[in-house]
């Protein structure tokens, strides 16, 4: 039997978003129409990492080596990832918060 004592939860500042962040994620753009290559602020940008025959823009490491990097997107309104609403849902409306581990699999 698992004893679920409590919930914490915590989020990121912009700040420190920003702070651990490569790049800020500011064009829909993924190649430039010119030459073809990742746009600079696009999702393809190279210091997400590198991709295939390139290498990483912030460790200089191929696409086997390179872990890959955390970019930011600002966003202009508060958003929620549908995949945390069931269990988050299903975790408020406990009356108990005592939960076999069974519970824990089916909710997570
Ligand atoms: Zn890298």
């Amino acid at each position: 039997m698992f004893i679920l004592e409590g919930l914490e939860y915590l989020f990121f500042s912009l700040s420190e978003t920003s702070s651990g962040s490569t790049t800020n994620i500011s064009t829909h753009l993924l190649y430039s129409n010119h030459n073809f290559c990742p746009v600079e602020g696009g999702l393809m940008d190279s210091k997400l990492g590198s991709a295939q025959n390139t290498v990483c823009s912030v460790c200089k490491k191929n696409v086997n080596r390179c872990p890959g990097h955390f970019g930011y997107l600002k966003l202009s309104l508060p958003v929620f990832n549908i995949g945390y609403l069931k269990p988050i849902q299903i975790i408020l409306q406990l009356e108990e918060m005592v939960l076999t581990s069974k519970v824990l699999q089916t909710i997570l």
